[in-house]
This record gives C-alpha cells, structure tokens and sequence, in this order.
C-alpha cells in the first residue's frame, strides 16, 4: 500500500496544539468554491507529472520518528485525507503505536464505519462544518453534509473534538444559521471545544467559482458574538 502525498511541513504552530508535523494527503470528495489548495482536490493513483512523494505506511512513520524530539505530534491533513481512507489508517495505528499525538484534519465527509474504525488510533480531530443547511453545503461544496452532522455528534460523544472550523461568507450561505447551529450544539456538551471563524478570503481561490466579498471586521464580530452568546469559552477569528 502507498499513500499521494501533497506535502509534509515538518513545522507549524497553527495546525493544532504546539509545534506540529503536518502531513497533506492529496484527493479530496469536495469542490469546495473557496478551497485555497485546488491542487490538491484531484484524486491521483499515479504521480506523472512529479509533484507527489509516494510513501508506504512504514517510511512515511519511520520519517516522522526522526523528528519526534522537535514535534508535539502530527496533524494530518489535505484535500481530505480520509479519501485515502487505508492509507491514513494505517498510519494513524502505527503512529499510535509508536507514541505520538494524532489529529486529523476534515471535512466530515467518511462513513460512520470509518471513523469509528479510526478513532481508537486519533487523539482528535479538526472539523470542518461549513454549512448546516443542506442547500447551502451543495452549494458551496457540491456535496451534501448529511454525514458530516452526523460525524459531528459521534465526534463529540466520544470526545474526540479538538476544533471545529467555519469560513464565513455570507454572500453565499447563511453563516449566522451555521455557527448559531454549531455554537449551540458545542455549547450544549462540549463548551471549552474551540471554535474557529475564518473570514472568507479570496486570494489562492479558483476565482471562476465565486464573486463573493469578504466579509469586514464588524460582521465578523457579529459572528463571534453569537459564538459568545451562546456560552462557548474557545473562539479564535481568523
Ligand atoms: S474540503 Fe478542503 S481541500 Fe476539499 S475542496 Fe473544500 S477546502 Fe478544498
């Protein structure tokens, strides 16, 4: 087995708690019209043009053992690295084994047999949740988020939720619908879980997608208020 790998940061300190390894598996199920990486959406099962690294299991967990004295652990990431569902599995055991903190970094989108079969190996997950209304999901993702919702609450019963995260742009889906939904349901049962509100940006993005402003600094504190108001205690703007 060998997993399509967009790219390993052997650093970061904003991909989860302390300094991080951040492993980007390439493919992704969504089209989001926001994605920074478009690159990185395609699922590829060969590397012709060079841009990938082709690793087994075995040396991508035997690379990030080298530098385990410098990290406080790994983030995988993407596209969406549960596309290559096998491959992130059995990296996510051997790093288990190996003693080394796991967070993997979604958009919710695996079936509930995935993701029971995973967590016993993660120690959380970064989740997207970029729209609670259905309509809104399709259309800014071109997929629906039924199993997303129904992750969230697996995620958060078996308290594995690190972070959730929404990009806010209200020209295109009711944001206040979402993160009043979302900040709810966390602060119902999880209320110290993070809650990130990332203003939409249009640099890196396929402009052909979407035309929509960034929203200004005032509806985004209007954003965070409803996070506030409804009690939860972790919320970074971004
Ligand atoms: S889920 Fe992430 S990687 Fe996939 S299309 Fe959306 S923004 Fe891009």
């Amino acid at each position: 087995m060998v997993g399509y790998i967009r790219k390993v940061l052997k650093n970061s300190s904003v991909d989860g708690p302390g300094n991080r390894m951040v492993i980007f598996l390439q493919g992704c199920q969504f089209n989001c019209i926001y994605c920074h990486n478009p690159e990185t959406i395609p699922v590829i099962k060969s590397d012709k043009e060079g841009t990938l690294k082709i690793m087994t299991p075995s040396d991508l967990v035997a690379e990030v053992v080298t530098y385990r004295d410098y990290i406080s652990g790994v983030t995988i990431s993407g596209g969406e690295c549960t596309v290559q569902f096998d491959f992130l599995e059995t990296i996510c055991q051997k790093l288990h084994e190996n003693k080394i903190h796991v967070l993997i970094d979604t958009n919710g989108d695996l079936s509930e047999i995935n993701l029971k079969k995973i967590m016993p190996w993660v120690d959380g997950f970064m989740l997207d949740i970029k729209a609670v209304d259905p309509i809104d999901h399709k259309k800014l993702t071109g997929k629906s988020n039924e199993q997303v919702l129904k992750n969230f609450e697996l995620m958060l019963e078996a308290n594995l939720l690190f972070e959730v995260r929404t990009v806010i742009i209200p020209d295109e889906s009711n944001s206040a619908h979402t993160v009043l939904w979302v900040s709810q349901k966390l602060a119902e049962k999880a209320p110290y879980t993070r809650y990130k509100l990332i203003a939409f940006r249009k640099h890196g993005i396929d402009k052909s997608k979407t035309d929509a402003s960034s929203p200004t600094l005032e509806q985004m504190n209007y954003y965070k208020n409803i996070v506030t108001k409804a009690g939860l205690k972790n919320i970074i703007v971004l």
